[in-house]
């Protein structure tokens, strides 16, 4: 009997230390859903989901969307606020946003705005496409509705026109020509703007991100051109359109050092700019706010070493210091914080569709007659495994012999069926070498790779560049665990590939018991039980940036609302259907109808020719046109 248990799966697969109070395994061996902290009774089993999503008739894989998680991550940000604020006896008020680009899908944006509504959350916008948005769906006039990225004459027209609708619309000026711009078609137009800055600071973020800050940051002003601007705005008699303060030294900030030196920093500029007139109401400290992707709660590149209420409360007292060290007004404070609210919120579904095992093929490898010596030797070495005490001699004789074997083979010395058979032989020792090794305390260095290369890949029904843009792009970890049975020994070791014709899409990066891997301990596949492995944290970017690499395109979605009432404690608000193969081809300048009726004339014409029976042309046309307008995935039948 092994001693494994539910805690053993919590400890190898971490659900509770990145789960951030969400998910966790539960008794029976599946994922719990927590979806709102406060009310434990609402209690999800992961395996209901998939039974309601299949009952549906929803083609795997698929998004799923946990609502309520977005809605408590909101409350949970500016209750922190809150909190802070009034601990500190912090005189200002906080006045967050979100900013879109973290996730624009319009179901996230309006479910953030409607839990956002008690606490005038507002909404931040990056782009001309995201303004159009942001001022369509914040409705609250008593929000922020605020401005960064580059703007051109347009943008600065539409963010008036938001003035125009009664939305507080702050203009955060990223580069010194945007603000004689804004001044001009403000005067032009007879707008008064609310004008932001942002300043270029000197601290830098740690971590993926750290180039967000520093001097040689593309966005913001320097001190000089701050202080430029704003005389500049009073020559123009405009010095009270100057409103907000803003920096942001990057994302997934991982040390709250960073946190607590940009607080500073932009405090000091907001008091000494204070002194010399210019009362701004707000300081805005960006993004940044980390998550804990790999559960260590460490400064390392895919976790953070704070929690969310010690980075609200660095913000909260680090300002309130400064501000009465240097005697001027606590200004009310903005974070833009967009990882944080939305990355637990979402998760990629994926069946288990095979298993590449590695090097498990065998072949017959018994002596014959006349065969080389390199063979002999490679057969002798495997017999006599159990006698030698060596087992790096062993090692190293076996990779020299496979070596010389293939020069062998290519000098057409070895024939083809020899080199098979030394190359079963040679997995055999490297399979028993590993096994010795296991219970070992020293494992030399090059013996460290066996469990890589013995391990298996389990092929995921899904595309890397799809639906985790950034484990590809920039090494990101995500958590990722088997849906179900985690109260079953996990015995097959191996890495997850995806279905891309490409070699970078697999993931082979994880934290297991708290150590980054490159293996991750799953189950082995049982015929006619579907296996099911989650992607976790995937609601912040990875859900908005994937691209269609081999032309897989967007992910059913599933929207799960929670539910005391119901016996599951859940229901499926919503279908959201994917990307069609006609989707996908027509961004690619396509005509799906005129593909159908060219392969349909050339099927008439087998038929013409009579190579093919009618009612046969028939449903190959059918069959054609279906797989046109269906999935772009693998079907499993
Ligand atoms: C990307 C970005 C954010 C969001 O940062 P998170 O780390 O996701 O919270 C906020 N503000 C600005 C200016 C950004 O560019």
């Amino acid at each position: 009997m092994s001693d494994w248990s539910i805690e053993e799966a919590e400890r190898v697969y971490g659900v509770s230390q990145w789960g951030g109070g969400y998910f966790k395994v539960g008794e029976n061996g599946n994922v719990h859903i927590t979806p709102v902290p406060e009310d434990p009774s609402i209690q999800i089993d992961f395996n209901s989901v998939i039974d309601d999503i299949k009952k549906e008739g929803v083609q795997f894989p698929v998004v799923v969307r946990f609502h309520d998680i977005l809605r408590s991550q909101v409350a949970g940000l500016n209750k922190a606020f809150r909190t802070s604020i009034e601990e500190a006896d912090y005189k200002g008020q906080y006045q967050g946003v979100y900013p879109v680009k973290v996730n624009q899908m319009r179901e996230v944006v309006e479910e953030i705005v409607d839990a956002g509504k008690p606490f005038n959350y507002g909404l931040e916008a990056g782009s001309k496409a995201e303004l159009l948005t942001v001022l369509a769906m914040n409705t609250n006039e008593e929000s922020l509705t605020i401005l960064n990225g580059y703007k051109d004459d347009e943008v600065m027209r539409l963010a008036l026109l938001g003035r125009k609708l009664g939305r507080r619309v702050v203009v955060v000026v990223e580069k010194f020509t945007e603000l004689l711009l804004l001044v001009k078609i403000s005067k032009e137009l007879d707008i008064e703007p609310i004008i932001g800055v942002r300043s270029k600071m000197t601290v830098k973020g740690r971590g993926k991100w750290e180039s967000s800050g520093g001097e040689r940051a593309k966005f913001g002003l320097t001190i000089t051109e701050i202080i430029n601007a704003a005389r500049y705005l009073e020559e123009q008699g405009m010095a009270h359109c100057l409103k907000l303060l803003h920096f942001h030294i990057g994302s997934q900030l991982t040390d709250i050092r960073a946190v607590k030196e940009a607080v500073t920093e932009g405090a000091r500029i907001y008091a000494d700019l204070h002194k010399m007139g210019f009362e701004l109401d707000y300081v805005d400290v960006g993004g940044g706010l980390g998550i804990d992707y790999d559960g260590s709660n460490s400064t390392n590149e895919s976790s953070r070493n704070y929690s969310m209420q010690e980075y609200v409360a660095d913000v909260v007292y680090g300002m309130k210091e400064m501000c009465d060290l240097e005697g001027v007004p606590h200004p009310n404070l903005v974070s833009e914080s967009g990882r944080a609210i939305t990355a637990h919120h979402s998760c990629v579904i994926t069946e288990i569709v095979g298993e590449i095992k590695s090097n498990a093929s065998q072949m017959d490898t018994s002596a014959k007659e006349g065969e080389h010596i390199f063979l002999r030797n490679m057969r002798e070495l495997a017999d006599t495994f159990g006698e030698q005490t060596n087992m790096h001699e062993i090692y190293n004789d076996a990779s020299q012999y496979k070596e010389q074997a293939l020069d062998a083979f290519k000098l057409r010395v070895l024939s083809l069926e020899e080199l098979g058979k030394i190359e079963t032989l040679y997995w055999q020792i490297m399979a028993r070498l590993q096994k010795w090794y296991r219970n070992e305390e020293y494992v030399p260095e090059e013996l460290q790779e066996l469990d890589y290369s013995l391990s298996s890949q389990y092929l995921c029904n899904f595309s890397i560049f799809q639906s985790a843009a950034d484990t590809w792009a920039i090494d990101q970890l995500l958590p990722v665990v088997p849906l179900t049975r985690m109260n079953e020994e996990p015995t097959v070791n191996c890495s997850l590939v995806d279905i891309t014709c490409d070699s970078d899409g697999k993931i082979d990066q994880f934290t297991i018991g708290r150590e980054i891997t490159d293996i991750i301990p799953m189950h082995p596949l049982k015929k006619d039980q579907p296996y099911y492995v989650g992607l976790f944290l995937t609601g912040a970017y990875q859900d908005v940036m994937g691209d269609m690499h081999n032309l897989f395109g967007r992910l059913n979605e599933v929207h799960i609302y929670s539910y005391d009432d119901d016996p599951e404690d859940f229901y499926i608000e919503e279908v959201v259907k994917g990307s069609s193969v006609e989707d996908v081809l027509n961004i690619m300048q396509y005509n799906p109808r005129a593909m159908a009726s060219d392969v349909k004339r050339l099927i008439d014409k087998q038929v013409w020719d009579g190579k093919l029976n009618p009612r046969e042309g028939v449903r190959w046309t059918d069959f054609y046109e279906n797989c046109l307008s269906g999935y772009t995935y693998l079907k499993q039948s």
